[in-house]
């Protein structure tokens, strides 16, 4: 029996799309196509499927809002599921804080605007995030100096190892910049998370979100197909302070500052380019392909080691 005859003779009311073209699904517009994919439209979906391709040895690959990924070329084999449930309760509300629990397939910047405008504050910088949040607490994802795990108090975590459900202190979710548990065990799966913000009025709070609004569109490529920021701002050291002595007091230095010092923004490979707005960002000129990717990522971090003796380190990951 092959696989399309697998899933649809042990899940007949799913609807599994054969052969989806993930290219159309990802920010970048890069990579092929998925054996098999599925929108889950709740949490049982998600851990019945899962335990399936445990079960039966079907490799899978769990999609946010793609918007942190390099998508090979060649596609997705197994199943490639992502989370069509977004609801986002207010657990509980006082004069001064709103707990909310917000479920992984919730758009990062609809949380942020129905969060702002009750009020909510901590999470107005990550207005324009692209992606869920599943994503985002997966990589932990960053606003200048704020991370998303700054307000968030537990998630909710499906282990596929163990098969159970439970909660995950901050604490567990070992967070750091631009690092999570959920980085290294890639059998936990997140659910949903919990987030305690501080309660301001809404009109300051939905100030802060136009003004974060405002700063990406000044200083990001939105008009073109990215991944982001596609390396890690790398630590501080002696040897950069004395380089850039405008970062003495920083503990990063912008990876993309480096990038643009090293002279490359602007560089090609096929039609990925370092983006000419922003260093950090490469984007893709409309037939760009993961190899290509691949193969700017390369000179770019060759080059920066020459120039600066600094490692980059990914900050997207690569679904192959
Ligand atoms: C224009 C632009 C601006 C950006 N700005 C920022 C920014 O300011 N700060 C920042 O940090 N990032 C930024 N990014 C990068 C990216 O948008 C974020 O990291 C985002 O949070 C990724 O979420 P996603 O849903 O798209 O994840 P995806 O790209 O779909 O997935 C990323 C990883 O998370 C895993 N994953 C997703 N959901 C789950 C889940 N429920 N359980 C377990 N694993 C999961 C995936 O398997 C994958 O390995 C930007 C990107 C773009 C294109």
């Amino acid at each position: 029996m092959n696989l399309e005859q697998l899933f649809k003779q042990n899940f007949p009311s799913f609807d599994f799309i054969f052969d989806y073209p993930l290219a159309n699904k990802s920010y970048f517009k890069i990579g092929g196509n998925a054996e098999v994919y599925y929108a889950a439209k709740n949490r049982q979906e998600v851990i019945d499927l899962l335990v399936f391709c445990k079960k039966q040895n079907i490799k899978y690959n769990i999609l946010g809002g793609a918007s942190n990924i390099i998508i090979a070329d060649e596609g997705l084999t197994g199943l490639v599921i992502g989370f069509d449930f977004n609801e986002l309760k207010i657990v509980e509300e006082t004069q001064d804080k709103i707990i909310c629990q917000a479920d992984a397939g919730i758009k990062t910047s609809v949380l942020v605007a129905k969060i702002a405008a009750k009020g909510g504050s901590g999470l107005e910088g990550f207005i324009g995030v692209p992606g869920v949040l599943g994503g985002a607490i997966y990589n932990n994802a960053h606003y200048l100096k704020d991370l998303i795990s700054d307000n968030l108090i537990q998630v909710e975590v499906f282990d596929l190892e163990k098969e159970e459900i439970s909660l995950f202190t901050r604490e567990k979710c070992q967070f750091a910049y631009e690092q999570s548990i959920f980085q290294t065990n890639k059998s936990l799966l997140i659910l949903s998370a919990y987030f305690e913000l501080k309660k301001i009025s809404p009109d300051i709070a939905k100030e802060k979100v136009r003004a974060a609004i405002e700063k990406r569109e000044l200083t990001q490529p939105l008009d073109l197909p990215s991944c982001g920021c596609v390396f890690q701002n790398p630590a501080n050291n002696e040897q950069l302070k004395k380089l850039f002595p405008q970062f003495s007091e920083a503990e990063f230095v912008p990876a993309g500052f480096l990038i643009d010092q090293a002279g490359l923004k602007g560089s090609k490979e096929g039609d990925v380019q370092v983006s000419e707005k922003h260093a950090a960002f490469f984007v893709n000129l409309g037939q760009g392909k993961a190899e290509d990717v691949k193969k700017l990522i390369h000179r770019v971090k060759t080059v920066v080691l020459e120039k600066f003796n600094v490692i980059l380190k990914e900050e997207v990951f690569y679904l192959t």
